[in-house]
């Protein structure tokens, strides 16, 4: 590290709070150091109150680029100078890059999503999705699928604070794009979610259980599933939630949380520096 970092080397960060426990800076510095780009990557606790004064110093420090994470992701949105399309819809951002000082915002927790569903041999074009939740994963993920040609959207969510999300989210989508269909529903209405599932080509669940410590627990019965339904989740932490392990057992192609966030990581890596990372390495590497 000594002999990697000198006086022209360029700074990424990650900014949010909690950080200590991201896996970015291994991930970025792995990735620099392997196509040997002068770059180095460190992670700040930052509050949403603070935001102001990070975007400021980024400006500052001619920090060449940020990851975004919670809980600033929206209030970061307003602080950059220009969005990305899903940004703007969304607004929120998990991504800065920062051209000779201005700073645009993008999102790639749904880009993440769809190259996910991809390198498992699915294409979202043309699909009927049925996503559990309406939080910040659920609503980035629901906004790419339908940019990138997803055909109808059915959106459930538990009666709680997120649930009015799933209202503003299916609007934006059908000011955006008027030709996919969104459809919002509680899930409380188990005969909707078994007859959505039915007509569904994927199930995704965007909600944090199956994540510990709610790990074991699925929202979606086991008999609602068919081999030929695709299942997606978004958590990543256990790498199988029990969705996933009954969506497996039936024959099922799945798509776990993982794969989602190595790919928004990869395309972060990709608007930082113009190049793919060198995920197959850092997957090899991690192991
Ligand atoms: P969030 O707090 O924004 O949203 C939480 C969602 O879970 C809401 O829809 C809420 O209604 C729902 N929910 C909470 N408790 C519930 C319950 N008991 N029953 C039913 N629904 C319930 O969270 P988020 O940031 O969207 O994260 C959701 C999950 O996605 C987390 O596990 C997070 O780690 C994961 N995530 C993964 C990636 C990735 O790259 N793989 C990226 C972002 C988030």
């Amino acid at each position: 590290m000594e002999k990697r970092i000198s006086g022209t080397t360029g700074l990424f960060t990650l900014l949010g709070s909690p950080v200590g426990h991201s896996g970015s800076p291994a991930m970025y510095n792995f990735s620099f150091q392997k196509q040997g780009l002068d770059y180095a990557y460190l992670a700040f606790d930052v509050k949403k109150e603070q935001m102001p004064q990070a975007i400021d110093a980024l400006r500052l420090f001619k920090v060449r680029g940020s990851n975004v994470t919670m809980p600033c992701k929206s209030i970061a949105a307003a602080l950059v100078d220009d969005l990305s399309p899903a940004a703007k819809i969304i607004g929120a951002i998990n991504v800065i890059v920062n051209d000779n000082g201005k700073l645009t915002g993008h999102i790639t927790d749904g880009i993440g999503f769809v190259r996910n569903l991809k390198e498992n041999g699915v294409d979202i074009k043309d699909k009927k999705l049925v996503v559990l939740g309406a939080g910040g994963a659920a609503t980035a993920l629901q906004v790419q699928c339908a940019l990138d040609g997803a055909k109808e959207i059915s959106i459930f969510n538990q009666d709680d604070e997120f649930y009015q999300n799933a209202e503003k989210t299916k609007e934006k989508i059908e000011q955006a794009k008027p030709e996919v269909k969104v459809n919002v529903y509680s899930l409380s209405d188990q005969a909707k979610l078994k007859a959505e599932i039915a007509q569904a080509d994927i199930l995704v669940n965007a909600t944090i259980v199956g994540m510990k410590p709610l790990d074991g627990q699925s929202l979606v019965d086991k008999s609602y599933l068919r081999p030929d339904l695709v299942v997606a989740d978004t958590v990543y932490n256990p790498l199988k939630t029990k969705l996933i392990e009954d969506a497996e057992a039936l024959g099922c192609t799945i798509a776990p949380g993982k794969g989602m966030l190595l790919w928004q990581g990869a395309a972060a890596y990709s608007l930082f520096t113009g190049k793919e990372m060198p995920t197959a390495e850092y997957q090899a590497y991690e192991q």
